[in-house]
Protein backbone atom coordinates (compact mmCIF):
# COMPACT_ATOMS: atom_id res chain seq x y z
CA UNK A 1 0.00 0.00 0.00
CA UNK A 2 1.14 3.92 -0.57
CA UNK A 3 2.64 6.01 1.79
CA UNK A 4 1.34 9.12 2.78
CA UNK A 5 2.81 12.33 2.70
CA UNK A 6 2.44 14.92 5.69
CA UNK A 7 2.69 18.56 5.12
CA UNK A 8 3.09 21.08 7.69
CA UNK A 9 0.60 23.69 7.74
CA UNK A 10 3.00 26.08 5.94
CA UNK A 11 3.35 23.20 3.19
CA UNK A 12 6.87 22.27 4.57
CA UNK A 13 7.47 18.45 4.63
CA UNK A 14 6.63 17.32 7.97
CA UNK A 15 6.34 13.17 7.59
CA UNK A 16 5.91 10.63 5.74
CA UNK A 17 3.28 8.27 6.45
CA UNK A 18 3.85 4.66 6.20
CA UNK A 19 0.14 3.09 6.98
CA UNK A 20 -2.78 4.36 5.58
CA UNK A 21 -4.64 3.63 8.75
CA UNK A 22 -2.94 6.06 10.56
CA UNK A 23 -3.64 8.55 7.98
CA UNK A 24 -6.87 8.17 7.65
CA UNK A 25 -6.78 8.69 11.73
CA UNK A 26 -5.60 12.19 11.10
CA UNK A 27 -8.35 13.11 8.79
CA UNK A 28 -11.04 11.27 11.18
CA UNK A 29 -9.26 13.78 14.03
CA UNK A 30 -9.43 16.36 12.11
CA UNK A 31 -6.13 17.39 12.64
CA UNK A 32 -4.67 17.12 8.74
CA UNK A 33 -6.48 18.23 5.50
CA UNK A 34 -6.65 15.88 2.74
CA UNK A 35 -5.18 17.11 -0.22
CA UNK A 36 -5.02 14.20 -2.46
CA UNK A 37 -5.95 10.56 -2.30
CA UNK A 38 -4.90 7.64 -4.45
CA UNK A 39 -7.14 5.64 -6.84
CA UNK A 40 -7.76 3.12 -3.90
CA UNK A 41 -10.31 2.45 -1.64
CA UNK A 42 -10.58 1.12 1.96
CA UNK A 43 -13.91 -0.08 3.12
CA UNK A 44 -15.48 -0.57 6.81
CA UNK A 45 -18.76 -2.30 6.73
CA UNK A 46 -20.82 0.28 5.82
CA UNK A 47 -18.54 2.87 4.18
CA UNK A 48 -15.76 3.14 1.64
CA UNK A 49 -12.74 5.80 2.25
CA UNK A 50 -10.80 7.14 -0.08
CA UNK A 51 -6.90 6.62 0.97
CA UNK A 52 -4.97 9.87 1.11
CA UNK A 53 -2.08 10.59 -0.72
CA UNK A 54 -1.18 13.85 0.38
CA UNK A 55 -2.59 15.66 3.58
CA UNK A 56 -1.53 18.79 5.08
CA UNK A 57 -1.86 19.70 9.20
CA UNK A 58 -4.11 22.26 10.10
CA UNK A 59 -2.24 23.52 12.52
CA UNK A 60 1.57 24.45 12.37
CA UNK A 61 3.42 21.93 14.08
CA UNK A 62 7.14 22.62 15.66
CA UNK A 63 8.85 19.61 16.16
CA UNK A 64 12.70 18.61 16.25
CA UNK A 65 10.93 14.65 14.59
CA UNK A 66 10.81 15.96 11.68
CA UNK A 67 14.55 16.28 10.70
CA UNK A 68 15.25 13.04 11.82
CA UNK A 69 14.41 11.89 7.88
CA UNK A 70 17.03 14.27 6.24
CA UNK A 71 19.76 14.91 8.79
CA UNK A 72 20.58 10.68 8.92
CA UNK A 73 22.70 10.30 5.47
CA UNK A 74 20.37 7.78 4.39
CA UNK A 75 22.26 6.12 1.03
CA UNK A 76 18.85 7.30 -0.75
CA UNK A 77 19.32 10.88 0.06
CA UNK A 78 23.08 11.00 -0.16
CA UNK A 79 22.81 10.04 -3.68
CA UNK A 80 20.02 12.37 -4.68
CA UNK A 81 22.14 15.56 -2.95
CA UNK A 82 24.85 14.96 -5.37
CA UNK A 83 22.22 13.80 -8.32
CA UNK A 84 23.48 10.13 -8.16
CA UNK A 85 26.77 11.60 -9.31
CA UNK A 86 30.15 9.81 -7.78
CA UNK A 87 31.48 13.33 -6.51
CA UNK A 88 35.02 12.23 -6.99
CA UNK A 89 34.77 11.13 -11.12
CA UNK A 90 31.61 12.58 -12.00
CA UNK A 91 30.39 8.65 -12.70
CA UNK A 92 26.77 8.14 -12.98
CA UNK A 93 25.51 5.94 -9.96
CA UNK A 94 21.97 4.61 -8.98
CA UNK A 95 20.69 3.42 -5.68
CA UNK A 96 21.56 0.12 -6.72
CA UNK A 97 25.69 0.75 -7.93
CA UNK A 98 26.37 4.27 -6.02
CA UNK A 99 27.97 4.31 -2.29
CA UNK A 100 28.35 6.51 0.40
CA UNK A 101 31.92 7.95 0.97
CA UNK A 102 32.70 9.57 4.57
CA UNK A 103 35.14 12.33 3.43
CA UNK A 104 37.02 12.45 6.84
CA UNK A 105 36.98 8.78 7.38
CA UNK A 106 34.99 7.58 10.06
CA UNK A 107 37.84 5.57 11.79
CA UNK A 108 39.45 9.16 12.20
CA UNK A 109 36.95 10.38 13.80
CA UNK A 110 34.83 11.73 11.21
CA UNK A 111 30.58 12.01 11.29
CA UNK A 112 27.95 10.29 10.05
CA UNK A 113 26.22 13.18 9.19
CA UNK A 114 24.85 14.60 6.14
CA UNK A 115 27.78 17.47 5.91
CA UNK A 116 30.68 14.47 5.98
CA UNK A 117 29.46 12.23 3.67
CA UNK A 118 29.06 11.99 -0.20
CA UNK A 119 28.27 9.74 -2.96
CA UNK A 120 30.70 7.61 -4.81
CA UNK A 121 31.15 4.97 -7.04
CA UNK A 122 32.39 1.67 -6.06
CA UNK A 123 35.65 2.21 -7.17
CA UNK A 124 36.29 5.56 -5.76
CA UNK A 125 34.82 3.90 -2.50
CA UNK A 126 37.72 1.36 -2.84
CA UNK A 127 40.49 3.58 -4.20
CA UNK A 128 40.10 6.05 -1.32
CA UNK A 129 39.69 3.55 1.80
CA UNK A 130 40.42 5.29 5.02
CA UNK A 131 41.98 7.91 3.65
CA UNK A 132 40.88 11.70 3.56
CA UNK A 133 40.47 12.69 -0.25
CA UNK A 134 43.86 14.76 -0.32
CA UNK A 135 46.02 11.72 1.62
CA UNK A 136 44.60 9.91 -1.59
CA UNK A 137 44.89 12.56 -4.08
CA UNK A 138 41.24 12.65 -5.21
CA UNK A 139 39.15 15.73 -5.93
CA UNK A 140 35.95 16.46 -4.33
CA UNK A 141 33.51 17.52 -6.76
CA UNK A 142 31.58 19.41 -4.39
CA UNK A 143 31.64 19.78 -0.36
CA UNK A 144 29.35 17.56 1.54
CA UNK A 145 26.86 19.83 2.95
CA UNK A 146 23.10 19.27 5.31
CA UNK A 147 19.92 19.72 2.66
CA UNK A 148 18.28 22.94 2.66
CA UNK A 149 14.68 22.89 3.71
CA UNK A 150 13.82 23.40 -0.17
CA UNK A 151 15.93 20.36 -1.06
CA UNK A 152 14.21 17.95 1.20
CA UNK A 153 10.72 17.61 -0.95
CA UNK A 154 12.74 17.09 -3.94
CA UNK A 155 15.41 14.75 -2.51
CA UNK A 156 12.52 12.77 -0.99
CA UNK A 157 10.34 12.66 -4.41
CA UNK A 158 13.75 11.08 -5.98
CA UNK A 159 14.02 8.41 -3.66
CA UNK A 160 10.43 7.13 -3.43
CA UNK A 161 8.16 4.49 -5.16
CA UNK A 162 6.63 5.72 -8.67
CA UNK A 163 2.82 5.76 -7.63
CA UNK A 164 3.39 8.06 -4.61
CA UNK A 165 5.50 10.47 -6.64
CA UNK A 166 2.78 10.61 -9.39
CA UNK A 167 0.50 11.17 -6.96
CA UNK A 168 2.52 13.86 -4.95
CA UNK A 169 3.94 15.62 -7.65
CA UNK A 170 0.79 16.42 -9.09
CA UNK A 171 -0.83 17.46 -5.71
CA UNK A 172 2.54 19.64 -5.20
CA UNK A 173 1.51 21.62 -8.58
CA UNK A 174 -1.80 22.23 -7.79
CA UNK A 175 -1.02 23.79 -4.38
CA UNK A 176 1.39 26.22 -6.56
CA UNK A 177 4.71 24.14 -4.59
CA UNK A 178 7.77 24.97 -6.59
CA UNK A 179 10.58 21.95 -6.38
CA UNK A 180 14.00 22.98 -5.85
CA UNK A 181 15.65 21.33 -8.60
CA UNK A 182 18.77 19.00 -7.72
CA UNK A 183 21.75 20.01 -10.01
CA UNK A 184 23.59 17.90 -11.94
CA UNK A 185 19.99 16.33 -12.43
ZN1 LIG B 1 33.77 7.50 -8.93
Amino acid sequence: MNRCLVLNANYEYLAVLDRWIDALALVFAQKVEPLAHYPLVVRSEKQAFPVPAVVMMRHLVHTRRRRALFDVPAKAIVLARDGFTCQYCGARITLRTGTRDHVQPRSRGGRDVLANVVAACSPCNLRKMDRTPAEAGMHLRSQPRPLVEEEKLACLLRTVRSEERTAWLSCLRRHGITLWTARAA
